[in-house]
């Protein structure tokens, strides 16, 4: 009798109701039986200790090793300390004035354990943890107020494992979702029949009531099969119709001219293109030259030359009377932007001016940080159409700028832009006429993400890196085991400069008691904590306990010590824009040795003298966000070198992840590992608005095959029925994935 959208307090109180909801956000019997379990454990069979990661909140099935009970020195009272093992590697709990737990916790018993993993003088510890041993009549849950049979619970094979939280243990999970599913009236099947044969599943009432209770492994493999096809399947629906919805829309066609700036351009160019920038040139060129909005992704290598592509792109549209705007993710790098785009087009920017070419057009910045009367006039040639190329950043397009005639835009090094941010900008211009739109990442992006995250967009790839570039060697400095590797770190960097080169040392956090870290400030790109390593240490040591290194302090010692006789400037995002474009100026004309900065320099600055990098606190970084640190460097002749320092030990999965870095300058090999460590909902776009991802079965890493059909599936749903008028039930799937501001979006499209 109970539906699927019916609360949850209807169905086991208030008290617990309330506690999932607060944990997990946990509202009606629907949610909870989406509260998938992480894995089952088998009876007898023990979690490996070696695996678990400091912060995370764990449960553990383990046997007690010993117990002791002993005094407290300093305060009043007793700690019972038992020591629990997985045959290889052993944890402590502790437990303050229960000295009663030393008669509970005997030696070789089994049972399952609960609590947040923390580190105690090197050993791995469970403070305070609630568990449930084994042994019938014997249950307990330390904190809890329910005693239960424990026989009861563990008398299936399999014991689900869920995501847990304090106060929540996974047991009492597993019981809340039994009640509910013991009431549960079931829900009608949004696949339509023909379809769920084709993807050959089972019907979704059965896939979610075995997945909480399955007899077998086999069984959660079937069921995980449908809920994951449901997954892939809403996400590649909404994105058949965001593409549908894009070609229905009419853009601009720019073809290109015979002899306008385009042309002109190319004839300057001091450098023959590469291959692949003549192709995908083509293919930009052709796809500027139809009705239909363009959406393309270009990903290419560091180094491998996209601005150039993309100015060429924006030239064709200039050609035709148009304009293009260009966005980067910070002020620093839009500004770079202005200032390269300008410097390759040299005449043939200085329209109305004395010395400009025929064809000429002009570049504006428009930023955050100009002055009042600066903006105005930015604006004004926005508006004019005076400037063919506006550069700024993403704020360009929430801001109420506006263009005489908007054909491109271009979205430079994309990663932090996601689908619904392309989706408002296509939105821009209005139901009549959107901009074409140019993506350029580089970050290599693997298959599925492709496919997912990117699935709005035809992707192209620059691989080939023009001829003459100088190699990047990156070594790994373990200051925590060498510490005297550090003066030799900054011995190399005075001889870089000796032999006339510069470098930049970068560092995590600005310092001087900011608040927040990396996205305090407005211009520092928000990845910082994107990829967990700031929230969830992963090195099996303590991390917390030291703040990341900062500009400011790091920039002190340095100026004192070992780089006392050089010059050196400072780079950060709260630094007012013009002395962040004077640090950024100085350090391109040679009038700096070392740049000292935070991950302003990641994307995009182009400083070809510059030779060396060093990174602190290198494990605070993505593996992304470090590949695309040290393409700063080696773009010149000489080659290049990245010195990634960490205090991660040997054998850490930190460790590994920086000897993944420096082992390979494959962007996509590292895109690859880059996968695999990163928690997946953060790559999947919703989550980057602060939303749940809806995605929680299916894995980018291995589900490529589940992915690519869904994909086909949807491309023939939509392209029948572009609505989803016959499918309602597709339609409600789709609608549990988007939001509603892009439903309705896609609605008026
Ligand atoms: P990225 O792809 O990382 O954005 P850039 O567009 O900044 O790379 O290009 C890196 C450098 O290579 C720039 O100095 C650019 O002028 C130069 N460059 C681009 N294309 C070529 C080419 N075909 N031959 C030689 N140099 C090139
Ligand atoms: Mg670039």
């Amino acid at each position: 009798m109970t539906a699927g959208d019916a609360k949850l307090d209807r169905v086991l109180g208030a008290k617990t109701a309330r506690a999932l909801d607060s944990a997990f956000g946990l509202a009606t019997v629907g949610d909870l039986l989406r509260h998938y379990p992480r894995r089952y454990a088998e009876r007898g069979e023990l979690t490996a200790i070696a695996g678990l990661e400091i912060g995370e909140h764990a449960t553990v099935l383990a046997q007690v090793e010993r117990v002791s009970k002993r005094t407290m020195r300093s305060r009043r009272g007793t700690i019972v300390e038992a020591r629990i093992t997985d045959g290889h590697r052993s944890l402590t709990c502790t437990f303050f004035n229960q000295a009663w737990r030393e008669r509970e916790l005997l030696p070789g018993r089994q049972g399952m354990f609960a609590g947040k993993v923390t580190a105690y003088r090197h050993q791995l510890q469970l403070a305070h943890p609630e568990y449930q041993l084994f042994d019938a009549g014997s249950a307990t849950e330390a904190g809890g107020d329910e005693v239960h049979s424990a026989a009861e619970e563990f008398a299936a094979a399999l014991i689900p494992v869920y995501p847990a939280a304090q106060g929540l243990p996974s047991w009492s999970i597993a019981r809340c979702v039994g009640q509910v599913l013991d009431v549960w009236d079931g829900t009608e099947d949004p696949l339509p029949e023909a379809l769920r044969e084709r993807a050959g599943v089972m019907g979704l009432q059965e896939a979610l009531h075995t997945i909480h209770r399955p007899r077998d492994l086999s069984e959660v493999e079937s069921a995980g099969q449908r809920l994951k096809w449901d997954e892939a399947l809403g996400v590649q629906l909404a994105l058949a119709r965001l593409r549908g919805a894009s070609q229905e829309r009419s853009a601009p066609a720019s073809p290109p001219a015979e002899d306008g700036i385009l042309a002109a351009f190319d004839q300057r160019l001091p450098f023959d293109l590469t291959t692949g920038q003549r192709e995908i040139g083509e293919r930009i060129a052709a796809d500027l030259a139809t009705e239909h909005p363009m959406n393309r992704l270009v990903q290419g290598e560091v180094g491998s030359g996209k601005t150039v592509v993309a100015l060429r792109a924006m030239l064709q549209v200039v050609d035709s009377g148009r304009q293009a705007a260009m966005l980067a993710p910070t002020e620093v790098l839009a500004a770079q932007h202005a200032r390269s785009l300008t410097g390759l087009l040299g005449d043939l920017a200085r329209a109305g001016e004395l010395d400009g070419a025929e064809q000429a057009t002009r570049v504006t910045l428009l930023t955050g940080s100009l002055s009042t009367a600066q903006r105005k006039q930015a604006m004004l040639d926005a508006a004019s159409g005076s400037a063919g190329i506006v550069v700024g950043t993403h704020a360009l397009l929430q801001d109420r700028v506006s263009f005489a005639d908007l054909g491109l835009v271009v979205v430079d090094e994309q990663h932090r832009f996601g689908v619904e941010q392309r989706d408002a900008l296509r939105a821009r211009g209005g139901a009549a006429a959107a901009p074409h739109v140019l993506v350029m990442t580089a970050t290599p992006i693997p298959r599925t993400v492709a496919m997912t995250v990117y699935g709005d967009l035809e992707t192209s790839s620059l691989r080939e890196l023009p001829h003459g570039r100088a190699s990047i060697s990156t070594s790994v400095v373990p200051v925590a085991e060498k510490p005297n590797w550090l003066d030799r770190v900054w011995q190399r960097v005075c001889e870089e400069v000796a032999a006339g080169h510069q470098v930049y040392v970068v560092c995590p956090r600005v310092g001087d008691d900011e608040a927040a870290e990396g996205s305090s400030s407005r211009d520092e790109p928000a990845s910082f904590a994107e990829d967990g390593t700031e929230e969830s240490p992963r090195d099996g040591g303590n991390r917390q306990q030291r703040p990341p290194l900062a500009v400011i302090d790091i920039a002190a010692r340095l100026r004192e010590g070992p780089l006392a006789d050089l010059r050196l400037g400072v780079l950060h995002g709260r630094l007012p824009a013009e002395d962040k474009d004077a640090a950024m100026r100085a350090f391109a004309a040679g009038e700096l040795d070392v740049l000292v900065a935070t991950t302003v320099v990641e994307v995009g600055v182009d400083v070809p003298n510059a030779t060396a990098m060093v990174i602190m606190d290198a494990e605070r970084f993505g593996v992304s966000q470090l590949h695309q640190l040290r393409g700063r460097v080696g773009r010149g002749s000489a080659p290049g070198l990245c010195l990634l320092v960490s205090e991660a030990m040997a054998g850490t999965a930190t460790r590994e992840r920086l000897d993944a870095v420096a082992a390979t300058t494959d962007g996509f090999e590292l895109a690859r590992v880059d996968l695999q460590l990163r928690r997946e909902g953060d790559i999947l776009g919703a989550t980057q608005s602060g939303r749940k991802s809806g995605l929680k079965m299916l894995s980018l890493l291995r589900d490529e095959d589940v992915i690519a059909r869904a994909r086909e599936e949807a491309e023939h749903v939509v392209g029948d029925d572009p609505q989803l008028r016959e499918h309602p039930g597709l339609a409600r799937m789709v609608a549990e994935l988007v939001d509603e501001e892009r439903a309705e979006f896609l609605e008026k499209s």
